[in-house]
Formats: C-alpha cells, sequence, structure tokens
C-alpha cells in the first residue's frame, strides 16, 4: 500500500549553472518529489519512462522505500535542458522534449486508487486530472505546475487547480498565472478558485503559505536557509512538494500549525537538493541532517 501517490516526469536532464554542467542527469519532477517524500512514507509514482532511461537511474529508486508499479516503459524518455545564470533562481529551458510524455495515458495500479494524499506533479494539466479522476478518497490533493503549461494549457489547468486542495508554484509563475505582479493578489486569485491553501515559492528567498480562515487572508512565512554551498537548484520546487507533503502523510495532521511544519520540511529538502547536482545530495542525507537544520530554521527566525 502506498501512502502517497506521486504524479510527475522521469527526466533526463541536460543541465548548465555557473558551478558545473552535468548530461542526462536523473531528474523530472515525478523523481525529485517521490525521493524528497520517500524520507516521510512511502510514495508510489505514476509516470512514464523511455526505453532509452538508463537502468543506473531506474535503480536510484529502486533503492529508495518507493513503489515503482505505476511507471510505464515507452519509446523515448522526456528530456530536458536548461541553464542557470548567477542569480541560479531562475532556470532558463534550453529544450523541453516532451517524447512519450505526450500521449501518457496513466491507468493507476489498484492500491494507488485507494492512496489519501496525492501530490500532482508538474505535468500536462490534462494527465494531472485524468490521475486524480482515478483517485477513490483522496483526503489531500496538493498540485504543482510551471511555466511550460500555464503557456500552453491554461484552461486545463484553472480546471486542476479548481480540484485541489493545496496549490504549489513558484513567484514568477504565480505572477504570469494570475496576471499581477503582486503576489498577495495572486494568493488571494488562486484561493478564489477553491484551494484551501496556496504555496508561493520564492526560490532561496523562502515560501509563503496562503490561506484563510473566516474569510480572511493569513499567511505564513518561511525563510530559506542560508546556503554555503549551492551548486544546482533544479528539482527543488518538485522536491519542496514532496517533503511538504510527505510530512503531512507521516503525521495524518492537516492542522495549520501541522502545514505550516510541513512547509518547513519542504523548504528544508529542498535545500540540500540545491548543494549538488540531480539527486546526488539527497542521496547522502540522513534524518538527523533533516532534523537539525529543521531546528535551525526554527532558531533563525525566532525574535
Ligand atoms: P524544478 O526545478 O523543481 O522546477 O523542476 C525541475 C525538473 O522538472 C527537471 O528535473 C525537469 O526534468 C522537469 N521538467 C522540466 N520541464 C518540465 C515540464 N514541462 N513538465 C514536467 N517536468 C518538467
Amino acid at each position: 500500500m502506498v501512502d502517497i501517490v506521486i504524479l510527475g516526469t522521469i527526466g533526463l536532464d541536460d543541465i548548465e549553472t555557473p558551478f558545473g554542467k552535468v548530461k542526462e542527469a536523473l531528474g523530472g519532477s515525478g523523481t525529485y518529489a517521490a525521493y524528497a517524500s520517500s524520507f516521510f512514507a512511502k510514495p508510489g509514482i505514476v509516470s512514464i519512462a523511455g526505453e532509452d532511461l538508463p537502468k543506473r537511474h531506474i535503480d536510484v529508486l529502486k533503492k529508495r522505500n518507493i513503489s515503482m508499479d505505476g511507471i510505464e516503459i515507452k519509446g523515448r524518455n522526456f528530456r530536458w535542458g536548461g541553464f542557470y545564470e548567477f542569480d541560479m533562481n531562475e532556470a532558463k529551458t534550453l529544450k523541453t522534449e516532451l517524447n512519450s510524455l505526450a500521449d501518457f495515458d496513466p491507468e493507476l495500479p489498484a492500491d494507488y486508487k485507494k492512496a489519501k494524499y496525492v501530490f500532482l506533479g508538474n505535468v500536462d494539466p490534462t494527465i494531472q486530472l485524468k490521475v486524480l479522476g482515478q483517485i477513490e478518497k483522496p483526503e489531500l490533493i496538493v498540485m504543482d505546475t510551471m511555466n511550460f503549461w500555464i503557456s500552453s494549457r491554461k484552461e486545463e489547468l484553472i480546471k486542476a487547480i479548481k480540484k485541489v486542495d493545496v496549490l504549489v508554484l513558484n513567484d514568477s509563475e504565480a505572477r504570469q498565472l494570475f496576471g499581477t505582479v503582486n503576489l498577495v493578489n495572486a494568493a488571494d486569485m488562486a484561493l478564489d478558485l477553491g484551494p484551501k491553501a496556496v504555496i508561493i515559492k520564492k526560490g532561496e528567498h523562502g515560501a509563503l503559505l496562503f490561506f484563510r480562515e473566516d474569510g480572511k487572508r493569513k499567511h505564513f512565512s518561511a525563510p530559506g536557509y542560508p546556503l554555503e554551498v549551492v551548486k544546482d537548484p533544479t528539482g527543488c520546487g518538485d522536491s519542496f512538494g514532496g517533503g511538504f507533503i510527505g510530512h503531512l502523510a507521516k503525521t495524518k495532521n492537516l492542522s495549520e500549525a501541522n502545514m505550516r511544519k510541513a512547509v518547513i520540511y519542504g523548504s528544508v529538502i529542498a535545500s540540500f537538493n540545491a548543494e549538488d547536482f540531480s539527486l546526488e545530495r539527497q542521496k547522502k542525507l540522513t534524518w538527523g541532517e533533516i532534523e537539525r537544520r529543521f531546528h535551525e530554521l526554527r532558531e533563525i527566525r525566532e525574535f
């Protein structure tokens, strides 16, 4: 039985940052989110991979407590290429090859349909809706997206947002989706669509959690962790999402106080992820390190 269904890509990434470059590295929104959530609970990935996905990449996921039963193997793998300039807050996309993802029509394994926690990671919103339609009684649906789908599938994306509990997106995506430079306005517009909470990630500057109580907007602000080493921020958004839903699935508590903690756990995993390329840092990450950074984040914002 899986605790969390994680939809997303399994990608082959070509990435260049001011600190190095990698080719055909393991990436993808599903990979990062599932790996991050596996520190907390048992995820099952829903994705499509290509026949060209190297076995060593599949082994990275197999070594974790991650169910692979929802992965279909067909055709050529999803490939993404991007680079970061000195300000590494935003990835510049060089290529997006959907390949087998273009006609992915997911059919969930029977036990996935019974999952209570669902993370609709960054893919075509049509696929996000297809997965959501197969979950029998979800208790918490968290959804992520990115500029590519905001530009190409806005109508479907809005349809999907109306069905989720928590929408996660970064600051530039929030501005793009809601046509405003003001993040508070963007959060209000997102909450008007139906989600109970909206999280706006601000890269190295932390994240904002917006929700409403008795009709009034409230928010929680999580600091960014002051990292000494940042090599590659790819996958930080997905890792944030995985850590966030992972903590909620582990504790089965959707109170506001626990959501705040989940935002901090998400930030902690995302901060570690930026310390190296691909999944390299997360592969070495221990629970003790996660807890230490969680407590440090509590200390640095106390006044
Ligand atoms: P993040 O840095 O968390 O926003 O996500 C980076 C990951 O998203 C990379 O590993 C890519 O393989 C994957 N990715 C890039 N573009 C897309 C897209 N259009 N749809 C789904 N996944 C994507």
